[in-house]
């Protein structure tokens, strides 16, 4: 089968380089465009990122003598993948969907829109059919589906087969999140070294809000929100990738322990669904006293798994656990992958 051709926005930037990393040797997609501001614009990706490509490997030949263009909606692809800066996202990607193209976007800027999916394809796949909606809007066959915030997505897997069985009504979170996810160069050393930083702005709204859209139900035509409460505390830690959660949860209905680790470990809606990039399974429960942890768990299933361990009894909720994803994976670059060979599994990348 011939490859489709997909564009990449904000190329040069971290999750940028992991997508195309991701990409290399994928079996439905390829790069052919890359994208970013005009600073970069112009120039050979190689050189552009001579000193910026931080991923592991080299950058893949064919896309190293790719020539950097401006982000405008003439590139020659149907899909493009975006990661680019919050601060331009919002009206670039309005303008690529209402051109035609399909936007699987990683930044905040249309998460929360009223005919925008916030799309995990193991959680809320039926939330696709809000897309007629945006196609009639932008007047145009293209629209933007997102993925959630990188500190929501490890959170909202581990919500997912409790909320579905048991009834989740109340969260305490508490997050550990990796310095990669504040981007290249990110915190400074001086900063982070030797230390916990215990804010990162605009984030605990971010992971308070998204999951109330991602576990709600499409309703006549309107997303309402999942009827639970989430309270978050934010921190940046000095660890590189895998953002590490301590999550405390309310019951709507009794379970025990067992319960909840056989709603994890049977959870795997994506299985016999042949994506590339899906894990399975999606969610791994780890047994010992000392796990997940980021550096030894966060590569499980590729990055795109979750892991989840030292389920107990909570003595204010019903029970606490922790959960571990890889941020620029699961909660960027992969995510934005996924997502689009959904679509494309779905027949939604084309009329
Ligand atoms: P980054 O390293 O700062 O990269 C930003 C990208 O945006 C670069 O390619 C940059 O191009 C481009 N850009 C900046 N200004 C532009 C302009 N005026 N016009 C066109 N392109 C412009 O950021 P990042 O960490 O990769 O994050 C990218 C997006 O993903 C952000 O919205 C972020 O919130 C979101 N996100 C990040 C993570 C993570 O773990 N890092 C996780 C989830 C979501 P130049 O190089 O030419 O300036």
């Amino acid at each position: 089968m011939a490859r489709i051709k997909v564009g990449v926005l904000g190329a040069t930037g971290m999750v940028g380089q992991r997508i195309i990393q991701l990409l290399e040797g994928h079996p439905w997609f390829e790069v052919s465009e890359v994208a970013a501001s005009e600073r970069s614009a112009g120039r050979p990706y190689a050189e552009v990122m001579q000193g910026r490509w931080k991923v592991q490997g080299d950058i893949p030949p064919r896309v190293a003598q790719l020539i950097v263009k401006e982000c405008n909606p003439n590139l020659e692809c149907r899909l493009c993948f975006s990661a680019l800066d919050s601060s331009v996202a919002g009206p670039v990607e309005e303008d690529f969907a209402q051109a035609g193209y399909v936007v699987s976007s990683n930044s905040k800027n249309h998460r929360m829109d009223p005919d925008v999916p916030l799309l995990i394809p193991e959680v809320n796949a039926d939330h696709l059919d809000i897309i007629p909606q945006q196609r009639d809007r932008w007047g145009s066959d293209g629209y933007i589906i997102t993925n959630p915030n990188c500190a929501a997505i490890g959170l909202v897997m581990a919500l997912a087969p409790l909320h579905k069985r048991f009834g989740v009504d109340k969260v305490v979170v508490t997050t550990l999140q990796a310095l990669s996810g504040a981007g290249y160069p990110g915190v400074p050393s001086l900063d982070v070294i030797d230390n916990v930083v215990p804010f990162i702005g605009g984030e605990e709204p971010k992971v308070e809000s998204e999951p109330l859209k991602i576990l709600g139900a499409l309703d006549g035509g309107k997303f309402t929100s999942a009827d639970l409460t989430i309270s978050a505390s934010c921190t940046r830690v000095h660890v590189v990738d895998g953002h590490l959660e301590s999550v405390s949860i309310g019951l709507n209905h009794k379970a025990s322990l067992d319960d909840l680790i056989a709603a994890w470990e049977e959870f795997d809606p994506l299985s016999g669904q042949e994506l590339p990039s899906a894990p399975s399974p999606p969610l791994i429960y780890r047994r010992e006293d000392d796990r997940p942890q980021p550096r030894r768990d966060r590569d499980e299933g590729k990055g795109m798994a979750c892991v989840v361990g030292r389920l107990r009894k909570c003595s204010i909720h019903d029970y606490k656990f922790f959960v571990l994803s890889h941020n620029t994976i699961r909660g960027a670059a992969g995510a934005a992958i996924l997502n689009a060979e959904f679509l494309y599994k779905k027949n939604l990348l084309w009329l």
